[in-house]
C-alpha cells in the first residue's frame, strides 16, 4: 500500500502508473536547464473521461495532494513539471473529437486532441483551425487552451483564446463546469471562458472544448523576401505591417536561423536574413502580394519571389522544423532558454537590433526569428553549460531583452507562458495590485493550492 492507492479506488486501476519509467517521463518538458530540475511525481494519471478527471481532483483536493495537468510535454517554461511531487494527470487519452457542425463552423473536442487532427477532422467540410501554434503537429488542444497558444497565422486570425467559444473545466474540488457555450457572441456574465484560457492549468482542467473554424481560403499565395541586413528586415515587417498589408503568415528568420536550419534540414537557405509571407483571400490575393512587395522595396530588399504552393509548404515546414535546428546544431551549444518576447509593432525593430546587438557586446551566437507580424521575437542565447563564463553571458543577453522588451511596452511572453520560468516578470509586467488580484482569482477557485503549484504566480517571500 502507498499513500497514493486512493487513486485506484476512484478510478480504474489501469489508468494509474506508479512505475518510475512514466514517472520521469513526467517530471520534464522542453524547459531548458535554466528554468531548474523539478520533482518526480508520485503517481501518474490517465483519465479516460471528464468524470474519471472529476474524481481525481476531488480525491486529491481532498486530501491536500496537487495535481499537475500534463499533456504533450511541449511547454518551454517548467509548466508541467512538478515541483511538490503529487499527482501529473495525463490528458493525451481524452483524445477524441467529439463532434464536427459545419453549418455552426464549430467542432467540440476533448482537449488531448493533437491540433492538427482537428485540421484533419474538419478538412473534409472546407474548413480549418486559423491559430495552431508551430508545434500544432505535436501539441494538445488542452495545452495550447491553458498556455493561449499562437502561431504564424496569429497576424491574420488571432490567439487559441480568440477561437474557444465554450469550455467544459473540472475544478480544483472535483465541481464541473461549463463556461461560455455555443452562441458566436455573448455579453452574459462574467467571462469564465476567458479566464481558464492561458491559465496554465493553475485554475481549472479543461475537459471538452467547443472550437471555431474558418472557412479555407480560395486564394493562397506564398513569398519569400530577402534582405541585406537584420535592421532593413526587422523595419520592413513593421511597415507592411503598419501599412495594413493583408498577410496571413510573415515570419522573420535572420542569418543565424537560416544557417541553422541549413544545417539541420540539409536545405539551401541563402546566409541572409530573410522573411516568409502568406496571403490569404476569397479573391484579389495578387493585389496584396503586390502591395505588400511595394512595401519591402522601400526597404532595400534584395529579391521578392512569388512561391509556388509546394514550395511555399517546404518553406513553412522549414519554419516549424526551427526550433529542433537551434537544439541540433552544435552539441556542445545550448539555447540557455527559448526567448518569446512581443512588442508594439512600431517598436518591433528596435526590439530586434537590441537583441542582435546584446549578442555582440556579450559575444554569444543568438539565432533570431519568430511571428514578426504580431511583433513577436524569438530569440535563443546559445552556450556551452560546462562553460560558465559563457554561459553567464547567454543568460545575460536573455534577460537583458526581456527588460528590453518589458521597457518598450510589451510582454515576456507572447505565447509560450509564464510557468516556473517568467514568474519573476509578472509584478513588473503587470503591477503589484494586479498580481495580488490573479492571487485572490487563484484562491478562490483552488484554496488549497493543489492545481499545478507553483506555476504563474511567484513566492510570496
Ligand atoms: C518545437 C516547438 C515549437 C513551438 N512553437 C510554439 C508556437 O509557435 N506557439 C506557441 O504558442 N507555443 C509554441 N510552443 C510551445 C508549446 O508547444 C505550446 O505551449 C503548446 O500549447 C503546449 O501544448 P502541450 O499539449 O504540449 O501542453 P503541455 O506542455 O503538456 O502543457 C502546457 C500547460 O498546459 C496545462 N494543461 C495541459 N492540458 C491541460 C488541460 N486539459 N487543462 C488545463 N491545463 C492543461 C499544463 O499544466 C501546462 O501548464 C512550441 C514548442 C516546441 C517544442
Amino acid at each position: 500500500m502507498t499513500d497514493f492507492d486512493f487513486l485506484t479506488d476512484v478510478v480504474d486501476s489501469s489508468k494509474v502508473d506508479y512505475g518510475e519509467g512514466p514517472r520521469e517521463e513526467h517530471s520534464a518538458d522542453w524547459a531548458s536547464e535554466l528554468i531548474g530540475a523539478g520533482v518526480t511525481p508520485d503517481a501518474v494519471v490517465t483519465p479516460t473521461s471528464t468524470e474519471d478527471v472529476s474524481r481525481v481532483l476531488e480525491a486529491c483536493d481532498s486530501r491536500g495532494v496537487p495535481v499537475t495537468p500534463y499533456a504533450a510535454g511541449t511547454a518551454l517554461e517548467g509548466h508541467v513539471v512538478p515541483v511538490e511531487r503529487g499527482v501529473s494527470l495525463d490528458t493525451t487519452e481524452m483524445d477524441s473529437v467529439v463532434d464536427v457542425r459545419p453549418d455552426d463552423f464549430q467542432v467540440d473536442v476533448q482537449p488531448g486532441v493533437i491540433g492538427t487532427d482537428v485540421d484533419d477532422a474538419v478538412e473534409r467540410h472546407g474548413l480549418f483551425y486559423p491559430p495552431l501554434p508551430s508545434s500544432g503537429g505535436i501539441s494538445t488542444i488542452g495545452g495550447m487552451i491553458a498556455t493561449d497558444a499562437g502561431g504564424m497565422q496569429t497576424v491574420k486570425y488571432g490567439k487559441i483564446g480568440d477561437w474557444v467559444v465554450g469550455l467544459e473545466c473540472v475544478l480544483a474540488d472535483g465541481s464541473v463546469v461549463r463556461c461560455g457555450g455555443r452562441a458566436e457572441k455573448s455579453s452574459s456574465g462574467y467571462n469564465l471562458k476567458d479566464m481558464v484560457v492561458g491559465s496554465e492549468g493553475t485554475l481549472a482542467v479543461v475537459t471538452e472544448a467547443t472550437l471555431r473554424l474558418k472557412g479555407i481560403p480560395d486564394e493562397i499565395r506564398g513569398a519569400r523576401a530577402l534582405f541585406p541586413d537584420i535592421d532593413s528586415a526587422a523595419d520592413a515587417v513593421s511597415d507592411a505591417v503598419r501599412s495594413e498589408v493583408d498577410v496571413a503568415k510573415i515570419e522573420l528568420i535572420d542569418d543565424v536561423a537560416a544557417r541553422m536550419a541549413n544545417e539541420y534540414l540539409g536545405t539551401d537557405l541563402p546566409d541572409t536574413p530573410m522573411v516568409f509571407l502568406e496571403f490569404h483571400a476569397n479573391h484579389g490575393v495578387e493585389r496584396e502580394v503586390e502591395f505588400a512587395e511595394a512595401v519591402f522595396r522601400q526597404h532595400d530588399v534584395d529579391e521578392f519571389k512569388t512561391a509556388s504552393r509546394e514550395r511555399m509548404e517546404d518553406l513553412w515546414e522549414i519554419r516549424s522544423e526551427l526550433g529542433f535546428a537551434v537544439r541540433s546544431y552544435d552539441p556542445s551549444l545550448h539555447p540557455v532558454q527559448a526567448g518569446d518576447v512581443a512588442v508594439p509593432i512600431s517598436r518591433y525593430p528596435e526590439m530586434v537590433k537590441e537583441i542582435k546587438r546584446l549578442g555582440d557586446e556579450y559575444d554569444v551566437l543568438v539565432p533570431v526569428f519568430g511571428h514578426a507580424g504580431d511583433g513577436n521575437v524569438h530569440y535563443a542565447p546559445m552556450a556551452d553549460p560546462d562553460d560558465q563564463d559563457q554561459y553567464q553571458r547567454a543568460v545575460e543577453v536573455y534577460e537583458r531583452a526581456v527588460e528590453r522588451a518589458l521597457d518598450l511596452g510589451g510582454t515576456a511572453t507572447a505565447e509560450h507562458g509564464i510557468g516556473r520560468g517568467k514568474r519573476h516578470y509578472l509584478e513588473r509586467e503587470h503591477g503589484a495590485e494586479a498580481v495580488d488580484v490573479m492571487r485572490r482569482i487563484k484562491d478562490a477557485l483552488d484554496p488549497n493550492g493543489t492545481l499545478n503549484p507553483g506555476k504563474v504566480l511567484p513566492d510570496e517571500d
